[in-house]
């Protein structure tokens, strides 16, 4: 795996992952763009969650809801008042900080021990909404996804007839104003968050509880982060939020450290609770505000009596872009060759590879390997595989190189053998296939090539 930020941070760089935001003005701080590869990894990592927690199961269902939300959803799920960092400033040199990140209370800046008393900072983004700015009319740009999911709670159990244990899963960007983001796309000002909220009878929520923190390890496992390099840390009680049961934080080791890829919190019922009318009727065993405001009751008949009931949500929330961090961090190797040189590699799980099979004809100025090459591209495309990629740079070790670098599970190379003008005519129509990680080839008729291709790429 990659022990230091800056390796990661200057080859995704260079090939084409991530860019800083806003670049060529000099960068906007915690915002990155994702590049030609980033994009095809990030959107990789998001439709394995979703094949994970929708498809796969027969009690999930998804959502896309809007980013501007109304201030009404965000005053009571409680961020308004509560969405907050502790922020201190340095008297010496004016900077900013987030109290509970400053090693021994010392600023990081110019090692100050003169601080401020930490105060609430609220990290929503605010922005006006209409062509008329009065006092008011502002939306915010969600801090979460979540709180879309619970919004919309009613809405989706009245057009699907879902009935309990059941839940609602939302792939999407969030904003937060954090003190200081750093870390790469560790901390950012915007990024995405994967979010269930898996709805379930108070009583059974420990077992789902415990059954999900299970569920979403494995599924890190599969994307080819190791067992020794997660955690799961059981948050202690003096350490959970007011309305939370348990929470189990999954950890990844980071080149930066051990830190936060998910979490999954067992929330009872005070998110919907906050948000239903009529919240005295239901017996809510959180503790939450009054709502005066809601229009509508978010509730689903009791398993067992029928009664309207208040669920319990259980929550796994997880960060795209940590996710794509861990995945980068993990499989980025760098190998001692026989000869003497050095290869860097990215060992990326081949679903999550940018580009799944590069194909390099042996020779750019010979139409016919160019024609022969190019029909080998489409029929594998035709498959519907993902990014399959024709590069006819001409020289095939270096185009092995570049691929490896960037994770390409698989090259295939059209030579004068595949036109049948080689010493072996056995070999006529046959193409060679290089693996990445073993870097050994075999040739592979183009007409089974597909199918040896798509039988390795899960
Ligand atoms: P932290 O303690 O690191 O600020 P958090 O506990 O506030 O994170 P949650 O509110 O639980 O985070 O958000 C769920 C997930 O969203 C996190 O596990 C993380 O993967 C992701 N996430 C949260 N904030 C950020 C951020 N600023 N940049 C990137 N990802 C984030």
């Amino acid at each position: 795996p990659a022990t230091t930020m800056d390796e990661l941070v200057s080859l995704c760089k260079r090939r084409g992952f991530i860019f800083p935001g806003s670049d060529i003005y000099g960068g906007l701080q915690g915002t990155y763009d994702y590049g030609p590869l980033g994009v095809e990894l990030k959107n990789n990592l998001k439709a394995a969650w979703w094949r994970a927690m929708v498809y796969e199961r027969d009690d999930v269902e998804g959502l896309d809801a809007s980013i501007l939300t109304h201030r009404l959803v965000l005053r009571h799920s409680g961020h308004e008042a509560t969405f907050t960092d502790p922020m201190v400033d340095c008297r010496n040199c004016k900077s900013r900080w987030r109290a509970d990140q400053l090693k021994d209370n010392k600023c990081e800046k110019c090692g100050s021990t003169d601080l401020t008393e930490p105060r609430p900072f609220n990290l929503m983004f605010k922005t006006a909404v209409g062509p008329v700015a009065e006092e008011g009319s502002f939306a915010y740009l969600r801090p979460e996804t979540a709180q879309g999911i619970f919004t919309n709670f009613k809405n989706v159990v009245d057009s699907t007839a879902r009935r309990l244990p059941f839940g609602i899963a939302q792939i999407g960007k969030a904003f937060r104003n954090e003190i200081t983001p750093r870390n790469f796309i560790f901390r950012v000002r915007e990024f995405e968050q994967m979010e269930l909220e898996f709805f379930v009878q108070p009583g059974t929520d420990d077992q789902w509880h415990s059954q999900w923190v299970e569920a979403r390890l494995q599924w890190w496992r599969d994307q080819g982060l190791l067992s020794e390099n997660l955690q799961a840390y059981h948050q202690a009680g003096d350490e959970l939020a007011h309305y939370a049961k348990a929470c189990v934080d999954i950890l990844y080791k980071f080149p930066h450290g051990l830190e936060e890829l998910e979490g999954i919190a067992n929330r009872t019922d005070f998110d919907l609770g906050s948000h239903t009318r009529s919240q005295a009727d239901f017996g809510l065993s959180a503790n939450v505000d009054p709502n005066e405001d809601s229009t509508a009751k978010l509730t689903i008949p009791h398993p067992e009596t029928q009664k309207p009931l208040v669920p319990f949500v259980i929550e796994p929330s997880a960060g795209v872009d940590r996710g794509v961090l861990a995945v980068l961090t993990e499989a980025y190797t760098k190998e001692s060759l026989e000869n003497g040189s050095e290869r860097i590699v990215l060992k990326l799980k081949p679903h999550l590879a940018p580009i799944k099979v590069a194909v390099l004809p042996l020779a750019r100025n010979k139409p016919e390997i160019v024609e022969k090459a190019k029909a080998v591209k489409n029929l594998l495309m035709a498959t519907g595989i993902g990014r399959i990629f024709y590069e006819d740079t001409g020289n095939i070790g270096k185009g092995y190189r570049r691929h490896d670098e960037v994770g390409t599970p698989f090259c295939v190379t059209v030579d004068f053998d595949t036109l049948g003008r080689g010493d072996d005519p056995s070999l006529t129509d046959t193409v060679t296939v290089r693996d990445r990680d073993t870097m050994s080839q075999v040739r592979i008729p183009i007409n089974e090539l597909a199918v040896y291709i798509r039988e390795r790429l899960v």
